[in-house]
């Protein structure tokens, strides 16, 4: 079974430990490694949609940001913080990134400007909202909308995946079907959207995680058995997520996860491995292949 996890969160974020805290408890579940990944999203308009009072109430707004220098000066010390502490513990630890893709061009300008500020180990892309004639939805808000209109929002989800793996810059793509998260795309209706995004995928090289926070609630992973079949058929490079919030959810249901991924016929899942460039004097993160037992 996979060690380790690249999908985590931590405090300061919308996550309840410390970096130090998260690799004590890697420690003691025998990993050997992992990755730090909190959100980085930017949007103008993100401190004006609805779900921006909920963060408020539930204090975890900081991971909303209205520009890239305010995403900078969040990442910027919890970077700092994960060098002191791999210093410190000598256990590997990478620097990650779960970023929310928008698809503009002032949007992917001053992200790579960002990047190559920050220079995390890797990156993680999502999609967690749809701006919807001019409103941002998170997938709450996809919920309260009306049946049509949840139609329409779930066709520009999936366009917003495609638009983020067809961007190239992500290591792997999480939670692909994240509405499902309150019920929604489970029809028949969207294999097709499910088929044309995993076909997508494969063609740009993409890789996908089995991110098994959903199995707290029900009995699939983000994504369904039905597009891990897809993701087995198209022979994506996948790897297992926790996508954990606290040092309890650490590793949870990974065996699980592990089943759904053998049943819908994946043979090999991935893991990093840090490369040294002597010539260009920098470290950068390669992936290698496991057999899922
Ligand atoms: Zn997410
Ligand atoms: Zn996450």
């Amino acid at each position: 079974m996979q060690h380790f996890s690249l999908h985590t969160h931590t405090i300061g974020f919308d996550g309840q430990n410390t970096v130090e805290e998260m690799v004590k408890q890697a420690k003691k579940l025998r990993w050997s490694r992992i990755g730090i990944a909190n959100h980085f999203i930017v949007h103008p308009d993100i401190k004006k949609a609805t779900f921006y009072a909920y963060a408020c109430k539930g204090n975890y707004q900081n991971i909303y940001s209205e520009n890239f220098e305010e995403a900078l000066f969040k990442f910027f010390p919890l970077f700092q913080e994960i060098k002191r502490i791999e210093q410190i513990t000598q256990f590997p630890i990478y620097k990650g990134m779960e970023v929310d893709f928008f698809d503009t061009t002032q949007w992917k300008g001053d992200f790579y400007r960002i990047i190559n500020l920050l220079k995390p180990d890797y990156l993680i892309g999502s999609v967690h909202f749809v701006d919807y004639k001019g409103h941002l939805l998170n997938t709450h808000d996809m919920k309260k909308a009306s049946f049509m209109e949840q139609k329409e929002i779930l066709k520009i989800y999936w366009k917003n995946v495609r638009s983020a793996i067809k961007f190239k810059a992500f290591d792997f793509m999480a939670h692909l079907d994240l509405p499902a998260k309150v019920g929604l795309g489970y029809g028949k209706e969207w294999e097709k959207e499910e088929e044309e995004t995993i076909a997508l995928l494969a063609a740009c090289g993409g890789k996908a995680e089995v991110n098994t926070s959903a199995l707290r609630q029900k009995d699939e992973a983000y994504p369904s058995n039905r597009i891990l079949k897809l993701l087995a058929k198209y022979e994506i490079p996948v790897v297992l997520s926790d996508d954990a919030h606290s040092v309890s959810q650490m590793g949870q249901y990974f065996e699980k996860g592990t089943e759904l991924m053998k049943n819908a016929g994946i043979k090999r899942s991935i893991y990093p491995i840090m490369i040294a460039d002597h010539i260009r004097q920098r470290i950068y993160m390669d992936w290698h292949f496991m057999r899922v037992r």
